[in-house]
């Protein structure tokens, strides 16, 4: 990833949702988005220029455009019209976002439009955001990486954060993966934990 000093920062066309630039460089605000919240507080996974990245819930595509701006291609999967408006004007001025207007819920509407991925990123605020990643890993290649996003408090508001975070975390290890870092994103954002997986090789 790419930093000044501090500063995470990405490098594409400034103006996507008035970012701060520095230099001709685009930050990216750990405040604002939760993958740079993850960079900020803990390892994740390098973006390079060769990562194909599925990402899941895309919403208005300003995270998406971060990443974009790392990556070789990044299919954004978005079912709300009104973010998907936003979405389709951020892939218009970017060559490398496939913007996928569906259910993350139901990979198989999708799976003629996506390749094999080296990265599933997910952030959908769902009650059922393990089986959402399990579902989906069908694109991820093996050895490839999931970071999934979960917030808490849309799994179930009755259960305690850290009985959610175990249980999602104990789902993904008996759907084969391997839980490489988790981790909470406060002081950036309240109620969300980041767990980052790998599809072992067979
Ligand atoms: N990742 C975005 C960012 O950093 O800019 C923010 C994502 S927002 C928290 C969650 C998004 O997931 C919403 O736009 C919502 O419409 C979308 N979403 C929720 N469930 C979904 C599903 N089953 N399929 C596709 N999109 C979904």
């Amino acid at each position: 990833m790419i930093w000044i000093g501090d500063v995470l920062v990405s490098h594409g066309e400034g103006g996507v949702y008035s970012e701060r630039m520095l230099g001709n460089a685009r930050v990216w605000d750990p405040f604002r988005s939760k993958l740079a919240a993850l960079y900020h507080k803990g390892t994740g996974v390098e973006i390079t220029a060769e990562t194909r990245v599925l990402y899941l819930g895309a919403a208005n595509g300003t995270t998406v455009s971060h990443v974009a701006d790392y990556a070789d291609v990044v299919y954004a999967v978005e079912f709300a019209p009104r973010p998907m408006q936003d979405l389709l004007e951020v892939a218009r001025r970017r060559r490398n976002i496939v913007p996928v207007m569906a259910d993350a819920t139901r990979p198989e509407q999708y799976a003629p439009l996506v390749e094999s991925v080296d990265l599933i990123y997910q952030d959908v605020a769902q009650p059922d955001q393990a089986m959402i990643a399990i579902r989906n890993s069908v694109f991820l290649r093996d050895g490839g990486h999931l970071i999934l996003m979960l917030k808490t408090r849309s799994v179930d508001v009755r259960k305690e954060p850290d009985i959610v975070f175990q249980e999602t975390v104990d789902a993904l290890i008996s759907a084969g993966f391997v839980v490489q870092e988790s981790l909470w994103l406060v002081p950036y954002h309240q109620d969300h934990a980041a767990i980052i997986c790998t599809k072992p090789e067979v």
